[in-house]
């Protein structure tokens, strides 16, 4: 019997596991992180590798440790050269990724790792009784729902009939590698789509890139405005007693398909060197032609042509753990909005000592959620309640 399990063990699931450690809440032996990779982050490092972004989107003050300032002493106890950069001095990727892991090793994350995927989820008597893939289940007083998204990738309807091509790939798989030769297409509008363009120009051996996205690009420092961090927006969030009005408000607040000024003026100057063709407008249609390669059918009739077909469509917009979710949510009576996540406490509690991060708790903590500094907030949330 475990006191707390936490299933997903990615920026947020870590982050909860972290603080519950450090504030010693729990010991080592009464905490279970479930998660289908080998080490805590391995999605994110994975996705964010693949592209090969090299500073974070957020601040230095956005990372797992409680200390705001703790990247910025890490980055001088260990001479990184450059871990900042510009105005809002964002973070050097492999320098976030290092302090992160080291934090994690020190305060005994490792010693509660579990490899597998959680596959059920019921309330029995003893508790909860998480039960993964292979067939082992585990019982707890209290269990963290923190699965993230990046799981789950979004593939835009004309893509349906060709996801299985051995050459039209999505970022956020995670068994695929950016392609090395050829005429490449990726397809998005935001920062995943640019940092991974960008690296596809930077590569020699391949023939050429072409950015399709559907609008122009947008710039943004930012996923969304730094007052949603905090009572200038959070305030009348707060008092929004409708689901629906707060999912809007999120979907309103949040940048999406925006990419920073300085990625913008990268791909600019790339565009202008011959590197890489940006189009903007739908797709209508994907054909494949008998040579192998493959044309994409725009609105206005052109017709793009590549050799690979990269998505950077981000994420589903269903409920993550939907499968597995459902009978509980039924049985339990788990309120919902209307979009489908889950209504729960400002301690982030759906019910019985089930606790959600991340995505799940969007609704509670609003459109920072998803972010590096949703995490510090969920973890700070549910630990009041430990
Ligand atoms: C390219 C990119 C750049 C980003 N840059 C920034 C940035 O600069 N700043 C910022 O604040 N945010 C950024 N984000 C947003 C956000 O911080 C990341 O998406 C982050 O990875 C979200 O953390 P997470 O824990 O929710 O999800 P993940 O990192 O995906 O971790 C979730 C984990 O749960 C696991 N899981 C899923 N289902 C199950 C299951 N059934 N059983 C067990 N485990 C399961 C997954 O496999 C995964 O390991 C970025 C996102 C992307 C995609």
């Amino acid at each position: 019997m475990y006191k707390w399990i936490v299933i997903g063990g990615g920026i947020q699931g870590s982050c909860v596991a972290l603080l519950l450690l450090e504030e010693e809440k729990v010991e080592t032996e009464d905490l279970l992180i479930i998660d289908p990779h080998q080490q805590p982050l391995e999605r994110w490092r994975t996705i964010t590798d693949k592209i090969e972004m090299s500073y974070l989107r957020s601040p230095l003050v956005h990372h797992l440790d409680a200390d705001p300032y703790s990247l910025k002493k890490y980055s001088s106890k260990h001479n990184y050269a450059s871990g900042f950069k510009g105005q809002y001095q964002r973070p050097r990727l492999d320098m976030f990724n290092q302090h992160s892991m080291d934090l994690l090793e020190k305060i005994g994350v490792m010693a509660c790792w579990l490899q597998g995927e959680v596959s059920g989820l019921s309330w029995t008597e003893s508790g909860w009784k998480v039960c993964v893939a292979d067939g082992r289940c585990f019982v707890s007083e209290r269990v963290v729902l923190a699965m993230g998204v990046n799981h789950t990738p979004h593939y835009p309807s004309w893509a349906e009939t060709c996801r299985d091509h051995a050459s039209v790939k999505h970022v956020f798989e995670m068994d695929n590698e950016l392609p090395e030769t050829g005429d490449v297409i990726v397809i998005g509008g935001g920062m995943t789509a640019a940092h991974l363009a960008y690296a596809l120009t930077q590569k020699e051996s391949i023939d050429s890139v072409t950015m399709v996205k559907r609008h122009p690009l947008r710039i943004h420092h930012f996923d969304s405005d730094p007052g949603w961090l905090g009572p200038k927006y959070l305030n009348k969030y707060d008092k929004l007693t409708s689901y629906k009005e707060r999912r809007e408000v999120i979907q309103h607040a949040r940048n999406r398909g925006s990419v920073t000024r300085d990625l913008y003026l990268k791909l600019l100057q790339q565009e202008r060197t011959g590197r890489l063709d940006m189009y903007t407008g739908c797709i209508q249609e994907w054909i494949e032609n008998a040579d192998g390669t493959m044309q994409l059918v725009m609105e206005d009739q052109e017709k793009l042509k590549g050799s690979t077909i990269m998505l950077a469509t981000g994420s589903s917009v269903a409920m993550p753990g939907k499968e597995w979710l459902d009978p509980v949510i039924k049985h339990m009576h788990l309120p919902c909005a209307p979009c489908g996540f889950p209504i729960v406490t400002k301690e982030l509690e759906w019910k019985n000592g089930l606790f959600v991060a991340g995505a799940l708790a969007e609704l509670e903590i609003g459109p920072v959620s998803r972010n590096i500094a949703g995490a510090r907030k969920a973890a700070e949330r549910i630990l009041q309640y430990a």
